[in-house]
């Protein structure tokens, strides 16, 4: 299936403007398709010319331009000619479209709970001519009417506002112009919470069978929302341009959420239905601002091309987290607001940080995405949180007044139309008369970290900045830089600008330790030099000293990223981790941390003989650390949490599983008895049996996914053998279930069980993209993906099939992210756990463009 090149889009946008889509649809609970009929009228610049129209239909039904009909059978992959144009246009086709089940188009979700159909639509990237014929491209923007026919005790909402004018047939209100990539629908027996804010109809809906606990969340969900749009109200200057704001929580949702205009799109786990921690409610916060962000940064005001796809995306990262950080006045929201840059530090600059050192690693802007297919394969961490910190950078370079000047300016000149980056520098120079030309080249048009040490010698503290190629030398960063004594009291903390050459300090001689960009503020490997080069025991000693959180994230961050480039011994970032956990007080790290010390430090970085001495210890920690929290707190939950994914202990997981020798206070409710059943799955403790007994006690569309896991986790030759055939054959398993199972085929605690896959990985997931695309596609390799069996061998066929000429952008970019995992991993098993008379594995590896 082609996807639309630049060029084309390009030529299109030139030739074609587009006034008005009004859609009708025929909706129903259980047939395979549905009808759409989409009627589009729009003009032609040069009279007589051809273009095309997308639609991706199970069948066109018809098909007529300016009253004429055209043939149905013209239509070739997704594409219908239209011959001969006249000035002004209106084509109609009608076609029965299938319900998808990978979360793009039109997704149907049956809950198993209740049996209800529940639909809604997901256009980006461009799964739009999944559900209605349009000209695909984000820059031909155009006016929204739907008329939805559906079952009668459905609800419907979309872009603009609903009416039910008859039992099952909805009419929705003309939008803004909108891009079809953000144009939506949501249809099914939900259940809704209507709310009001400043003159907004607020509304939060989700499937009847997660009712009680949407009630529960809504107080939450909607603080932030009311706090989020006073927020960007005052800071753009310009009112929420699209009439209500709903909320809805969808299933099988394959990223965190979507932010179409008046009806954004969330996956419904952030409707916690078992305890969750402040650190999970801060994360949906922190979701919710973003994409109300997006209101304006992608919806008012629309990147032209998908190559500038991360001006929507770090925007709205950077002003999401900001919000966060600056609602301490909310009684409500003083928590989320302390911990926001932590938590993007420990969480969000993680995977950011992993994508920026990848080979596949890519310049923030201009991603070179000359079709939508290489657009979506480029749409990572580097989209979000390296574009959000050069941002966080510009703002502090420019100060406010500019950088908030010159983005009001931005939106009120090209407001409801698109634009490019080189339009947002113009509104930014001219707000603050500075050439940014340099700017924008060091921070958004090179790929690669800076490393930037600080050292302290003679009462000098030197901060170096070391660049990832030459190219960018200079990159400049505005960060404080604190000093520290051997009690970890603040001698020092200043602010700094680096710009290529070292900067000194005089500092008091008591200063032993110093940290650059202390408040984790700019985008960078912080590294921390003595006379013997980085001194960990140090980092370990004062770390539970250091006051501010950012500051101890900063600390965290470098000793995964040395993991990494395997600098440090993982046995030894696992003590020190494990020394400082019961110290931390922010849980949001902790979580991260442990995650990162179960599955890298105990798992993928351990060769498989010591894993499960490294688990132990893990459990062990985490065991004192329960014991010792508050019942019913985010430490107990945290605690418990970390204790069952790390236990290899069958008798504790079933005594809990049973409600014995549970900790006063820890609930095991659904989401900690999946988790447990899961555990005693992977350790061969449960048959076929025991686990669908589960899925009857918990029938949830949620418990239907933990099943899924659960059954693909044990070591059994037959379970692995049906997780296998799953993934690589074409089927309607839907999206979430295909994902759990990939996670648990190369599980890191079972490493012979999956053997022989190993090989036919590299041979058969390739084969995937014939029946599989989008997300689904990426995701489903990149959840497999064996990094858990690090070996020279298996790296060997993995750099094989990265040779091959005919692996698609999706295959291509997931095999080459997850090779490079895995080749750090061999190499540092290699280094400090070295079996006799094998190769050292060469390091760094050669670059390799994706
Ligand atoms: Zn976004």
């Amino acid at each position: 299936m082609p996807s639309l090149a630049r060029t084309e889009a390009r030529e299109r946008a030139a030739l074609l403007s587009v006034h008005n889509y009004a859609i009708e649809l025929e909706l129903s609970e259980h047939e395979p398709q549905f009808r759409s009929t989409t009627t589009i009228s729009f003009d032609c610049a040069r009279p007589g010319a051809a273009s095309f129209a997308d639609i991706r239909p199970a069948e066109l039904e018809s098909v007529q331009l300016n009253g004429a009909d055209l043939d149905p059978a013209t239509l070739r992959d997704g594409r219908l000619p239209l011959p001969d144009l006249q000035a002004s246009n209106v084509l109609r086709l009608v076609a029965r479209m299938e319900y998808s089940h990978d979360g793009e188009g039109m997704h149907r979700h049956v809950d198993p709970a209740d049996h209800s159909s529940y639909l809604y639509a997901m256009s980006f990237l461009d799964a739009a001519p999944r559900w209605f014929g349009c000209f695909d491209q984000p820059d031909l923007k155009a006016r929204y009417q739907l008329s939805v026919h559906c079952p009668a005790h459905w609800t419907v909402i979309g872009n603009g506002a609903a009416t039910k004018v008859a039992d099952g047939h909805w009419q929705l209100a003309s939008t803004e112009p909108l891009a079809t990539y953000f144009v939506t629908l949501v249809a099914g027996p939900y259940h809704s919470i209507i709310a009001e804010h400043d003159g907004i109809t607020l509304g939060l809906h989700a499937r009847a069978s997660l009712a009680e606990h949407l009630a529960a969340e809504a107080p939450a969900m909607l603080a932030t929302t009311r706090a989020a749009f006073d927020h960007y109200h005052r800071t753009f200057g310009i009112r929420y341009p699209f009439g209500e704001y709903h909320q809805a929580f969808v299933a099988d949702f394959n990223a965190g959420a979507m932010e179409n205009p008046g009806c954004v799109t969330l996956r419904e786990q952030y409707v916690f239905r078992s305890a969750a921690t402040t650190a999970e409610r801060n994360r949906r916060a922190a979701t919710i601002a973003h994409e109300l962000a997006h209101m304006w940064f992608g919806n008012l005001v629309t990147m032209r091309w998908w190559d500038d796809l991360w001006l929507n995306e770090s925007f709205a990262e950077y002003l999401a987290y900001r919000t966060c950080a600056e609602l301490g006045d909310h009684p409500q929201l003083t928590e989320l607001a302390a911990l926001a840059w932590a938590d993007f530090g420990i969480d969000r600059k993680a995977n950011g940080h992993v994508a920026d050192q990848s080979p596949s690693t890519h310049p923030v802007a201009g991603n070179g995405a000359e079709d939508a297919a290489a657009a979506l394969a480029a749409f990572d961490g580097i989209s979000y949180s390296k574009g959000a910190s050069a941002l966080r950078q510009l703002a502090e370079h420019l100060g406010d007044e500019a950088f908030f000047g010159g983005l009001r300016s931005y939106f009120e000149r090209h407001r409801f139309g698109n634009a490019e980056l080189a339009d947002l520098i113009g509104a930014w120079t001219e707000a603050s008369g500075e050439d940014l030309t340099g700017w924008v080249r060091q921070w958004l048009l090179t790929s690669g970290l800076d490393t930037i040490r600080a050292s302290t010698a003679d009462g000098v503290l030197t901060v170096q900045q070391e660049a990832p190629s030459a190219d960018v030398a200079d990159r400049p960063h505005t960060i404080r830089v604190a000093g520290y004594d051997g009690g970890g009291a603040v001698l020092v903390d200043q602010q700094i600008r680096l710009a290529g050459q070292p900067v000194r300090l005089p500092v008091p001689e008591p200063v032993r330790f110093a940290v650059a960009d202390s408040l984790d503020q700019t985008w960078a490997k912080i590294r921390f030099d003595t006379a013997v080069g980085t001194d960990w025991d140090l980092v370990a000693e004062l770390l539970p000293r250091i006051e501010r959180h950012q500051t101890r994230v900063v600390l965290y961050n470098a000793v995964r990223d040395e993991v990494r480039d395997g600098g440090l011994d993982p046995d030894r970032a696992l003590e020190l981790l494990l020394s400082s956990y019961p110290q931390e007080p922010v849980e949001a790290i902790n979580a991260e941390l442990l995650a990162f010390a179960v599955t890298e430090l105990a798992g993928n970085y351990a060769a498989p003989e010591d894993r499960p001495a490294r688990r132990h210890r893990v459990a062990q920690v985490a065991e004192r650390v329960l014991h010792s929290a508050e019942p019913g707190s985010d430490r107990q939950l945290g605690a418990a949490r970390a204790l069952i994914s790390a236990s290899d202990d069958p008798e504790l997981l079933q005594a809990w599983r049973s409600g014995v020798r549970v900790p006063d206070g820890l609930p095991i409710d659904a989401e900690l008895r999946w988790l447990l059943i899961c555990r005693l799955a992977s350790l061969g403790e449960l048959d076929a049996t025991d686990i669908e007994r589960e899925l009857v006690a918990d029938d949830s569309s949620a418990g239907v996914v933990h099943a899924a896991r659960a059954r693909a986790l044990r070591p059994d030759p037959a379970a692995k053998r049906a997780a296998w055939t799953l993934l690589t054959t074409a089927g309607p398993t839907p999206a979430y279930e295909l994902y759990a199972t990939a996670e648990a085929l190369f599980d890191p605690t079972q490493p012979a069980a999956s053997q022989p896959y190993l090989a036919r990985f590299f041979i058969e997931m390739p084969t995937t993209a014939a029946h599989r695309r989008g997300w689904v596609l990426g995701k489903v390799i990149r959840s497999a993906f064996p990094v858990s069996a690090a070996s020279p061998a298996v790296l060997e066929l993995a750099d094989r099939t990265l040779a091959r000429t005919d692996l698609g952008p999706a295959v291509r970019r997931t095999l080459t992210d997850g090779t490079d995992a895995l080749r750090r991993c061999v190499h540092s098993i290699q280094r400090y756990q070295p079996p006799r008379g094998v190769a050292v594995v060469s390091w760094p590896p050669a670059r390799v463009r994706p």
